[in-house]
């Protein structure tokens, strides 16, 4: 049954700022689009509707970064690597030096609860890769300083609500703040909400997608050190344990719990529960429930069974709930698993995954001007946005359309008339990977605009 609706009054906003670029979201993609817009040379506003920057990274507790690299190539360099190294000086980053980034029985005991794996690999025991563990309070200091140090104008508890169009032209948003609705106005908007708010609402193309959601939580007073020797002296017992953990979760990864650089925190990425739409609010309220409800009987589990956590508390449940995937942009171009999963190299690649390449037609939304999206949402088929969403690749598409929207401005170009060439030596340039090289590893065929090499 179709649901009632009332009409609501139109109202006016007042004009908060006037600026080259809004950025609507301040998650991954949207931290390194502000920053990377601001340092080439672009006045920026951007708005993040939470307390912090982050997003899932911070907010979502998502504590691992990974897909940084393609076997043992970094493919994600940039923004992505100067946040790695922020927190690393904090003391809040751990990796896996380069001698330990092998296939070796005795580097598996010592990273796998770091979750620093290559986990598309068969196999038992996988390799150990470049992958970063971090913590979510050191993302936020992080990102703030980023943020500031760029000159970006920065609009905390900012909900973005409606797109301000002249025709399908994006010229603007309005966040509806405790003040009332703010107008922003812009030459270039970029989308970095995650669930294409800003897109959709603008009328762009888009399909729906959905994949597991999860109430992360870390647990806290676990002797991590006697946890992994049980792993290792009693591994049927261990097994057992962690089968039946994984019953009361309902689902998780290989490793349900991994080490943080907090001395006695563990994250969990878990529960994974899946049939719950990551948009509406009666679906996030029962996956909050299921969650809580999950995690507390864990916990109890975990105390009474487990060697190590007969002392655990709950620190916290990440107050976002994990959402992968909700609506997926329809742009210039739609990545495919094909693409993903082949390493399709694209002649105006501008990021780089695990192995994959983006696009940058994947960023323009169809029949939509002034505006480019990054992170999660962008323009991907649902099963391949599965394999190309994690935080490092968010970013670099973050960056990139951070410096198209700067380049836009300056030279008054339409975005989808920038020299793509002229954005990919601008990205190598100030330390990115766009990809425009292809790897060894890529497929080069007939299918996409190619490079020649
Ligand atoms: C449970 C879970 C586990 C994961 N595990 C990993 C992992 O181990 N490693 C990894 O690298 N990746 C992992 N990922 C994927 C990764 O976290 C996300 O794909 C990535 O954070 C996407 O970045 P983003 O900036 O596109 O979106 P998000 O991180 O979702 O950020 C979007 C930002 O926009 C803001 N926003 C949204 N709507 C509005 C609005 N209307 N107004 C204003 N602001 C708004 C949000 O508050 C948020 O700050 C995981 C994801 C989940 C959910």
């Amino acid at each position: 049954m179709q649901a009632a609706t009332i009409p609501i009054e139109a109202t006016s906003a007042p004009v908060a700022a006037e600026c080259d670029v809004v950025v609507v979201g301040g998650g991954p993609a949207g931290m390194s689009a502000a920053v990377a817009a601001a340092r080439n040379g672009a006045s920026v506003t951007l708005v993040e509707r939470y307390p912090h920057l982050g997003g899932m990274a911070a907010g979502g507790m998502v504590l691992v970064l990974d897909d940084i690299v393609d076997e043992d190539e970094i493919t994600v360099r940039g923004i992505a690597q100067e946040m790695i190294d922020r927190l690393e000086a904090m003391g809040l980053a751990v990796y896996p030096p380069p001698e330990d980034r092998v296939l070796s029985e005795a580097a598996w005991e010592k990273w796998r609860r770091w979750g620093a794996i290559d986990f598309h690999q068969p196999g038992e025991i996988k390799p150990i890769v470049y992958s970063v563990a971090f913590d979510p309070e050191g993302w936020k200091t992080a990102a703030h300083d980023m943020i500031t140090e760029s000159g970006v104008s920065l609009r905390l508890h900012s909900p973005f609500h409606s797109p301000i169009m002249e025709g399908n032209r994006i010229s603007g948003v309005v966040c509806h703040t405790k003040t009332g609705p703010e107008a922003l106005l812009a030459e270039t908007v970029i989308d970095c909400s995650g669930d294409a708010d800003v897109a959709f609402t603008a009328g762009a193309p888009f399909v729906q997608g959905s994949y597991l959601v999860t109430t992360v939580f870390r647990l806290g007073n676990v002797d991590t050190d006697t946890a992994m020797a049980f792993d290792r002296q009693e591994p049927r017992a261990a097994y057992e344990l962690d089968r039946e953990a994984k019953r009361i979760l309902g689902g998780a990864w290989e490793h349900w719990w991994l080490l943080t650089p907090l001395p006695g925190i563990v994250w969990c990425n878990a529960p994974h529960m899946t049939g719950y739409d990551g948009l509406t609010p009666l679906d996030q309220t029962a996956a909050n429930d299921e969650g809580r409800r999950r995690v507390a009987e864990l916990l109890e589990f975990a105390r009474q069974r487990i060697p190590g956590f007969e002392h655990a508390v709950l620190v916290d449940v990440a107050p976002q709930l994990g959402v992968r995937q909700t609506r997926l942009i329809r742009g210039d171009y739609v990545v495919t698993k094909d693409d993903v999963v082949k390493r399709r190299h694209f002649r105006d690649s501008i990021a780089r995954g695990r192995g994959y390449y983006t696009p940058y037609r994947a960023l323009l939304p169809q029949d939509t001007h002034g505006l480019l999206v990054a992170g999660r949402h962008y323009s991907v088929e649902p099963d391949a946005q599965k394999l190309s969403r994690e935080i490092p690749p968010c970013m670099a598409m973050g960056e990139a359309a951070g410096v198209a929207a700067a380049m836009a401005v300056d030279t008054a170009t339409d975005l989808r008339d920038i020299d793509v060439a002229t954005l990919q030596g601008k990205l190598r340039s100030q330390g990115a990977d766009p990809g425009d090289i292809p790897s060894p590893r890529a497929t080069i065929d007939g299918t996409a605009l190619v490079t020649t090499p």
